[in-house]
């Protein structure tokens, strides 16, 4: 058994969604298939959801309609008969109609996440009456909503996933193609929820984990991940070897391919995860394994809307115990700090996540005096020892030898440096270590 999952855009028309169809049943061999919705819809039901968060009901409403309009010839052109085609319109029709209702409601925060999986609900549906169309009774559609469960610290209970997902599959065993969707979920309490943007690949190695497949596939716009982000930097190349380390400090440090933290599940239940271009499903893309490739520099992610907080305190020196007291304050907020860098009177660190900020100041003021820096931009140069690697230290820095840099974490980990800029100068150190680092 293997995990497929295709993005947004890799169905993001009728002539891809059949290019799909095609490359999952190019083989007999079985596949969970795991579907994100038509790019733009889930953009499209985030507007929508804040439209009515704002009391805008007409501004939603119309927003709706008009996003309902564009299935009609997303449907006409998928399929060919006129009663598979009187299908798709009715499980359209009934999708849009609730959130229509939903929109007249007076509004409660829960109802955004009811809208915003809408776009798997249908993307999924349309898929699989397409499927029913060209390969009668090869395929079932299984819901996430009934076996994708988060645990009270809103992580993934794999237990009641494998217990939940194994029965679905065992009352199904007639089909060698199950259809599901992405990015839904349920909280621990039952509630319906999602696993964050580009959650679609997060619920991929969630399933490959919990079913322990022996791969997982993820289909994307791009063969594999590049060596640097190609909407900021020319010539990025595609990376064959990634280790589960590598992989996953390049997703949660921002290369936007992967989902921050969708590596974890597989790298646990040690499941290579392969990276493929739906577009040009021959050329290699990526492959993730546990294996560590000793090449050097691999390649360089930026993570945005960093905030860099400093605490500043002549009793740190000689003292045992402050950096626990300042950690405790994180803890207390459940604010994860992604970079620490201390000196023997100040430590730095930076979190992404400002929605206790106010709070963790006035907290960390007990401690010493505290400065914030905020829009800043981490840069992650991840590969194998990348911090031991003789050369690699003064290429970096001649790179950035016309740039300011706010903190520089080195050596905490054999696969990462990471370094914090102002955002504004984010492009320009991208372009910089490229050039120093893979064109030299
Ligand atoms: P999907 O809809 O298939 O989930 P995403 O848009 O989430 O696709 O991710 C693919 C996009 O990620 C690419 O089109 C590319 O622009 C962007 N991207 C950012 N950083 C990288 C990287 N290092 N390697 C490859 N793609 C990257
Ligand atoms: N549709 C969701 C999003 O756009 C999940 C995903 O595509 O992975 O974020
Ligand atoms: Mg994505």
């Amino acid at each position: 058994m293997k995990v497929y999952k295709f993005g947004g855009t890799s169905v993001g028309t009728p002539d891809r969604m059949k290019h799909v169809a095609e490359l999952i049943t190019a083989d007999n061999e079985k596949k969970i298939i795991v579907l994100s919705a038509i790019s733009g819809t889930t953009n499209t039901l985030v507007e929508i959801g804040d439209l009515f968060r704002l009391g805008n009901i007409d501004g939603a409403l119309a927003q709706l309609e008009e996003l309902r309009a564009t299935y009609d010839p997303f449907i006409q052109s998928l399929l060919t008969k006129a009663s598979n085609k009187k299908i798709a319109f009715k499980i359209v029709n009934q999708y849009f109609d609730e959130m229509h209702r939903l929109i007249h409601q007076p509004f409660y925060n829960q109802i955004l996440k009811i809208i915003v999986i809408n776009g798997e609900l249908i993307s999924t549906h349309l898929f699989q009456t397409y499927l029913n169309e060209k390969h009668p009774g090869s395929s079932g559609l299984i819901p996430a909503s009934e076996f994708m469960y988060l645990n009270e610290s809103e992580e993934p209970n794999m237990a009641l996933i494998s217990a939940k997902l194994e029965s679905l599959l065992n009352q199904n065993t007639a089909y060698e193609l199950h259809i599901t969707q992405g990015f839904i979920c349920r909280n621990c309490s039952g509630g319906i929820d999602n696993l964050n943007r580009g959650g679609s690949d997060y619920s991929a190695t969630i399933m490959g984990a919990a079913l322990n497949v022996q791969e997982i596939q993820i289909w994307t716009d791009i063969d594999g991940m590049h060596n640097n982000d190609p909407r900021i930097v020319d010539n990025t190349k595609s990376i064959s070897n990634l280790s589960f380390e590598e992989a996953g400090e390049l997703a949660y440090f921002g290369a936007k391919i992967l989902h921050p933290t969708c590596i974890i599940p597989a790298q646990q239940f040690d499941i290579p995860v392969r990276i493929k271009n739906t577009m040009k499903p021959l050329a290699h893309g990526t492959l993730i394994t546990s294996n560590q490739n000793p090449e050097t520099v691999k390649a360089i992610a930026a993570k945005d809307g960093i905030t860099a907080i400093k605490i500043k305190s002549s009793r740190m020196i000689l003292a045992y115990g402050f950096l626990r007291k300042v950690f405790e304050v994180f803890e207390h907020y459940q604010t994860p700090i992604d970079m620490i860098t201390t000196s023997e009177i100040a430590v730095s660190i930076t979190i992404d996540d400002p929605k206790f900020l106010e709070q963790i100041i006035l907290d960390l003021q007990k401690y010493g005096k505290v400065e914030v820096d905020v829009n800043q931009t981490i840069i992650c140069i991840v590969g194998d020892m990348v911090a031991e690697q003789k050369g690699i230290s003064s290429e970096i820095f001649k790179a950035l030898e016309e740039i300011p840099i706010r903190m520089i974490s080195y050596g905490g980990s054999r696969n990462n440096i990471s370094l914090l800029v102002k955002n504004n100068l984010k492009e320009k150190t991208l372009k910089s270590l490229n050039s120093h680092l893979f064109n030299l």
